[in-house]
């Protein structure tokens, strides 16, 4: 799709803070984050939104939980958010299925400004 952003982001026709990458998926920092760690997980094929998902899709939608843990696996997170928004809405702004991951600091960075007791 010409026209929309994560198309043009998984293209590299824009840039964008990539956290991960494989063949089907691509990740990377949410621009206005709302959390500390504030991560979106794509699909590099452009489906609209989870209203558009096909049976066939089936597989690239278990893709996208599976990057999410990985992220979340490498970033040390203990406890995170994953929230799909479904239409304007539910405030869905940009027309490409996404999911946004969302957590505090990692724990080691979390240990390493603990307070002292
Ligand atoms: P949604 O509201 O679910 O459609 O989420 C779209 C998200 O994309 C928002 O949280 C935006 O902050 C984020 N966003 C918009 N433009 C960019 C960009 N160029 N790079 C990274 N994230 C972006
Ligand atoms: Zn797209």
């Amino acid at each position: 799709m010409s026209n929309c952003l994560f198309c043009k982001i998984i293209n590299k026709e824009t840039p964008a803070d990539i956290v991960y990458e494989n063949e089907k998926v691509i990740a990377f920092k949410d621009i206005s984050p709302k959390a500390p760690i504030h991560i979106l997980i794509v699909p590099k094929k452009h489906i609209t939104s989870l209203k558009e998902v096909k049976i066939k899709d089936k597989e690239l939608l278990g893709e996208l939980f599976l990057v999410a843990k990985k992220i979340a696996w490498d970033k040390n997170l203990k406890g995170y958010k994953l929230i799909v928004n479904v239409g304007r809405k539910a405030g869905q702004i940009v027309d490409h299925l996404h999911i946004h991951l969302l957590s505090g600091k990692p724990s080691h960075h979390n240990k390493l400004w603990a307070t002292p007791k």
